[in-house]
């Protein structure tokens, strides 16, 4: 059998993990093999966790040929695997034209009482850098090269569990990318992840995080899947967003808001609210009093999170005592408020940047 990825032999096969159960059973049916062919196949991919056509016993010899001549059981290839302190463990993957994307694997702090291990929350990479250019964000710094495949997504949970030896619960998109920007790859990855045939995360295990682009909000309001949504605010004002956010010129507050209480109107889960602190940018208390109101119109939840240095970048985390003052005013106006306690500052857990050191070793200017 030909390698797939052999110069001149043409684009690579296809990965097995972009496809759904009802696609593959209508092409198993084409090939004039019994539909339900297409849950053993899945079965030997998800949960036997299979990479070798050759494993899987229960087909023909002629079907797990065809099978091969048509698809690949995995398309990343792992670069790198880093792990801290904290046991974050961060992953670098090559992907089939040489780009790299990061997953991060992260244990709750706070466990149910009786569990024996922590849950953990998988953040995945939707995109290979990001065309929206904020100006604190390693991701936007080198600019847009592509949208990941579904497969892709999928795929950065296959190796993330097999490289980590345990199950993921969580899977949130706030790694690399604008996942409302890749809406169809994205939302395909979710129904592969949620899927019962599939990784079977729970929707409400999933959060897709967004900076804010309200008509995908508005169309994944209407999708009949329970996942949660995060939006990126980091700032009251559309003067303080636009200053660090460029998509607010497109989408300002006003029509984000609306966006949002459309999605509310479909969905009983709360939105969070995702608000970096950035020292003399967003962190004044009158600043907290402003993202209270927003936060109580829509009737959200607000995740402060200290900013996470980037080289290259000059913003700056406020001191604890600050972001402690910021929470509690939060607080004292009725808001649901946490403040993000820090994994992985020690292995650049911010999204983006271990890419930018390997495919830009000698740095990009901002
Ligand atoms: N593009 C989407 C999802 C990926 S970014 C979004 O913007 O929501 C995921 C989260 O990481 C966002 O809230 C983003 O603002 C935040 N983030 C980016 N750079 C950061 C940094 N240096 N420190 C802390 N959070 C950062
Ligand atoms: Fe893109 Fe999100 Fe980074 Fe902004 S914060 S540049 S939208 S990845």
């Amino acid at each position: 059998m030909s390698s797939p990825r052999l110069p001149g032999l043409g684009p690579p096969l296809p990965s097995l993990a972009g496809v759904l159960a009802s696609d593959l059973e209508q092409l198993l049916v084409s090939w004039n093999e019994p539909g339900f062919r297409s849950q053993q196949i899945l079965h030997w991919l998800y949960t036997k966790r299979c990479t070798e056509f050759s494993a899987m016993t229960n087909l023909s010899e002629t079907l797990r040929d065809r099978l091969r001549e048509s698809f690949r059981l995995r398309s990343l290839k792992t670069a790198r695997v880093q792990g801290s302190a904290d046991t974050t463990s961060k992953f670098l993957f090559r992907l089939d034209d040489g780009r790299f994307i990061e997953s991060v694997l992260i244990p709750a702090t706070e466990g149910a009482p009786g569990r024996r291990s922590p849950r953990r929350t998988l953040c995945v990479s939707s995109q290979v850098g990001c065309a929206y250019g904020c100006r604190f964000c390693a991701s936007g710094l080198a600019g847009f090269a592509r949208n990941l495949t579904a497969a892709e997504i999928v795929e950065q949970l296959l190796f993330a569990e097999q490289l980590a030896s345990r199950r993921v619960d969580n899977v949130v998109f706030m790694g690399m990318g604008e996942p409302l920007a890749n809406y169809d790859a994205v939302l395909r990855s979710i129904r592969i992840l949620n899927a019962q045939w599939g990784p079977n995360i729970g929707a409400r295990q999933i959060t897709v995080s967004t900076s804010g682009l309200a008509p995908q909000i508005r169309t994944l309001a209407e999708e009949n899947l329970q996942i949660r949504l995060a939006v990126s605010l980091h700032g009251p004002t559309d003067e303080i967003r636009e200053q660090i956010m460029p998509v607010n010129r497109r989408y300002p507050l006003a029509e984000l808001l609306d966006a949002l209480d459309f999605f509310r109107s479909r969905r009983k889960q709360r939105i969070t609210f995702e608000y970096i602190l950035i020292e003399g940018v967003n962190d004044e208390p009158a600043h907290a009093r402003l993202l209270a109101a927003l936060t109580r119109r829509v009737h959200a939840k607000v995740n402060l999170i200290p900013y996470n240095t980037v080289e290259g970048l000059t913003w700056s985390r406020p001191s604890p005592a600050r972001q402690q003052i910021f929470a509690g005013i939060l607080r004292e106006q009725g808001c649901l408020a946490t403040l993000r306690l820090e994994k992985g500052h020690d292995i650049d857990a911010a999204c983006g940047q271990l890419r930018l050191r390997e495919e830009f070793p000698a740095g990009v200017s901002a």
